[in-house]
């Protein structure tokens, strides 16, 4: 079976201000589209791996074939990441977290607005395209760490509990070049009951054995 587009959760205006109708559009049809198209072409190759998910391929790259492990790692990685992020946002989203996910934010970073502070300067810091996460340790502790590309935490054994897209694509139509301030603005349309989802199957151990972020 192929890897599909998930369609949006919601309308493509519903988080502006925060993000542009237009970014959304070309980033969720065009960007998100593209990966889902190449990572399949990329597994015609290879049919043993059909039945795996985008999730499974990502975790254990060198059990990749060489031939494709690069584009299986962009646009799988692509492919995970993108799916995560438009369910990590809502309209109306924001304000400060709740739950299981705000006691282990207070807990490791000291108060929420100490963890966004450095959260965005993590962002900020990313050089060229990539991410930032906040990331789950096999130990149960988390942390915030920044990848490369469409690099997911998975494949480093982490736990992808949730991240920002810090691509040009991301942000440029409408905060040009202004990074920080669009990774300032990101906090109004996230959607604390969904991380709080991701936090509670990081939690339960389900990262080693199944995909959790399984979305077909
Ligand atoms: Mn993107």
């Amino acid at each position: 079976m192929a890897h599909e587009l998930p369609p949006l959760p919601y309308a493509c205006d519903a988080l502006e201000p925060t993000i542009d109708k237009q970014t959304m559009t070309l980033h969720h049809d065009m960007h998100h589209g593209a990966y889902v198209k190449n990572l399949n072409a990329a597994l015609e190759k290879h049919s043993g791996l059909a039945g795996k998910s985008a999730e499974d391929l990502i975790r254990d790259l060198n059990a990749i074939p060489e031939d494709i492990r690069a584009a299986v790692r962009n646009n799988g990685g692509g492919h995970v990441n993108h799916t995560m992020f438009w369910k990590i946002m809502k309209p109306k989203g924001g304000g400060d977290p709740g739950g299981p996910v705000a006691d282990v934010i207070h807990k490791t970073f000291g108060s929420f607005k100490d963890f966004q502070a450095k959260f965005n300067d993590a962002g900020a810091k990313q050089f060229g395209s990539g991410w930032v996460w906040l990331a789950g340790k096999a130990n149960g502790e988390v942390q915030i760490i920044t990848t490369p590309n469409q690099d997911n935490p998975l494949t480093q054994g982490l736990y992808p509990i949730f991240g920002n897209d810090v691509w040009e694509h991301a942000y440029y139509l409408k905060y040009n070049n202004r990074r920080p301030e669009y990774l300032a603005a990101w906090w109004n349309v996230v959607n604390w009951d969904e991380i709080n989802q991701r936090f509670a199957a990081f939690k339960a151990g389900k990262a080693a054995h199944e995909p959790a972020l399984a979305h077909r």
